[in-house]
């Protein structure tokens, strides 16, 4: 079945790793072996870029700039309105392929899909609303505006864990807005980048879309330090941990670039006495144990109110010895594997860390094996009961472990819920109208996502995404997250016959 979705989506025993739009360059750095998480099973092997075939990528990305940025904005939402529906046709196999090449299930994958969709849709919309304000002069006959033009390339830097949607959140926006994009996708997976390619290439050619709007390049992360680096680039968007964003940041930073970054989170939901708990349940479980804990917005915390800790841990567990751990593909699990036997090691190096500095397992984590898992991949969702202060629970751990903390008043767990780095995501689960809007005040949630009622994990297009602190400060998507893309103009025009100056100067000649 595999060897069908490969085949449909182009994907090769051996790709190249570097593309303009419609043309593939042949590539000659390192190669890549990629194979699933799910079964340990090899899939295809791609070469990366190296510095010249890079710089080939990005000089055709700059010259077609110029032509593209002068395509009236909604023509290109056009081009983007057109993509949208070669993803709906790919929906299928491009969401297997995401499932098989990154392990998170296949409702998740095809879930992946569906967020391109409705991200296309979106700035298909967008593109006949890239509006600036109108001023009042105030200088008699004249007029005063601003508007918004596009930067330039548009760097992407992406994680392994959306291998695909987080690429179209800046891509789609991006290109309405009259910029360019080269991506550089995780090298852990690569293959659903290609496949992408591969997908809206006859867009691209059938509308005469310039050579060098959509560029790819593959590689490790010196692909990513040249991005960076680079001073033909207005602005990097990377998404990845936390490390990799200061690095990037301080890179783009020291030549004045622009970066927006979305970094790691540490998302807790607090539990009120007030909640509806089998409702809170689901959103906690979920969040948890969601894409094997492997989501910038997977639940880490659960801060729960004194009165109720034991009889909600108590649901948590049971819920937990109900989940069905195993191959992603088939829709009747819930967990997947981890990506990689390095996140399984950290993973055990976490365990390790609670235990010595004083957590308690409620649920025992561990490594599956047998038949089922054999790529060695695949771990038990656990749960610790620690406080908040530990290291270990400072620090986000990208796999499915769940930490439970107990609290006495509202404040308090607030200030819980902010006393991490991260400020990515939050939630509250009450029926308290006054707990549930001091947690959404300024003396609340700290972080850039807060939920009332629902968990941590997964946001709508709709709404900008993002998170504060050490998640970096980046908003993508939706509301007016398109404006990082643009740079801003304001215009004073005179049509008066005289020539005042601001602030009442005079300048008699
Ligand atoms: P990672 O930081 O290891 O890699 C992310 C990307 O950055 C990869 O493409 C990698 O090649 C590149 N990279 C690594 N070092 C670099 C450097 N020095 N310079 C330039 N590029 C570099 O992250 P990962 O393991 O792929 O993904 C997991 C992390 O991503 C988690 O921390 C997760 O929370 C975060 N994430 C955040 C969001 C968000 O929207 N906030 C979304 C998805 C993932």
């Amino acid at each position: 079945m595999i060897a069908d979705i490969l085949q449909q989506l182009h994907i090769q025993p051996e790709n190249k790793g570097a593309s303009t739009g419609t043309t593939w360059l042949n590539t000659s750095g390192a190669v890549l072996d990629i194979s699933s998480p799910a079964d340990g099973k090899a899939i295809a092997k791609v070469s990366s870029v190296n510095r010249s075939e890079y710089d080939t990528v990005i000089a055709q990305a700059k010259e077609a700039f110029k032509e593209w940025r002068t395509w009236p904005a909604p023509r290109r939402g056009e081009i983007v309105r057109q993509i949208g529906e070669a993803l709906r046709k790919n929906k299928t196999a491009l969401g297997k392929l995401v499932s098989y090449e990154m392990g998170k299930s296949l409702q998740e994958g095809w879930g992946e899909v569906q967020e391109m969709i409705d991200i296309c849709d979106f700035a298909v919309g967008l593109s006949r609303q890239l509006h600036g304000l109108t001023m009042h002069s105030e200088r008699p006959g004249h007029r005063m505006y601003e508007q918004w033009h596009p930067l330039g390339i548009t760097g992407i830097i992406s994680a392994f864990n959306f291998p695909v949607a987080v690429w179209s959140w800046n891509a789609m926006l991006a290109w309405v807005c009259g910029n360019v994009c080269v991506w550089k996708p995780s090298e852990k997976t690569p293959l659903s980048a290609i496949a992408c390619q591969h997908i809206i290439k006859d867009v691209l050619k059938e509308n005469n879309v310039p050579e060098g709007v959509c560029g790819l390049v593959i590689g490790g992360r010196e692909v990513g330090e040249w991005l960076a680096a680079d001073t033909r680039i207005p602005l990097i968007s990377a998404t990845g941990s936390t490390r990799m964003g200061k690095i990037v940041s301080s890179v783009v930073g020291a030549r004045l670039g622009r970066s927006l970054l979305e970094l790691g989170g540490n998302n807790a939901i607090i539990i009120t006495p007030d909640a509806d708990l089998d409702m809170a349940l689901i959103g906690c479980v979920f969040g948890a144990v969601g894409t094997a804990g492997q989501r910038c917005t997977s639940t880490r915390r659960l801060i729960i109110h004194e009165s109720v800790y034991e009889t909600f841990t108590q649901k948590l567990v049971k819920a937990y010895g109900q989940l069905r751990i195993g191959d992603p593909l088939d829709e009747q699990n819930h967990v997947g594997p981890l990506i990689d036997k390095h996140a399984v090691q950290l993973y055990l190096q976490s365990i390790e860390d609670i235990r010595k500095q004083g957590g308690s397992f409620l649920v025992e984590g561990g490594v599956l094996n047998g038949d089922a898992y054999t790529s060695g991949c695949y771990v038990k969702p656990c749960i610790a009961a620690v406080e908040n202060s530990y290291p270990i629970v400072q620090h986000e751990t990208f796999a499915p472990i769940l930490y439970v903390m107990k609290y006495k008043t509202i404040e308090e767990a607030i200030a819980m819920q902010n006393d991490v780095p991260q400020g990515l995501s939050s939630a509250i689960m009450t029926l308290n109208l006054r707990e549930a809007e001091l947690f959404l005040s300024h003396g609340g949630s700290d972080c850039g996502i807060a939920n009332v009622n629902i968990g941590t994990s997964g946001a709508e297009i709709g709404g900008a995404f993002g998170g504060e602190k050490e998640t970096g400060g980046g908003r993508e998507s939706g509301s007016d997250a398109w404006r990082a893309y643009m740079r801003r103009q304001t215009n004073t025009i005179n049509y008066s016959t005289q020539l005042p100056l601001a602030q009442g100067i005079k300048f008699d000649l």
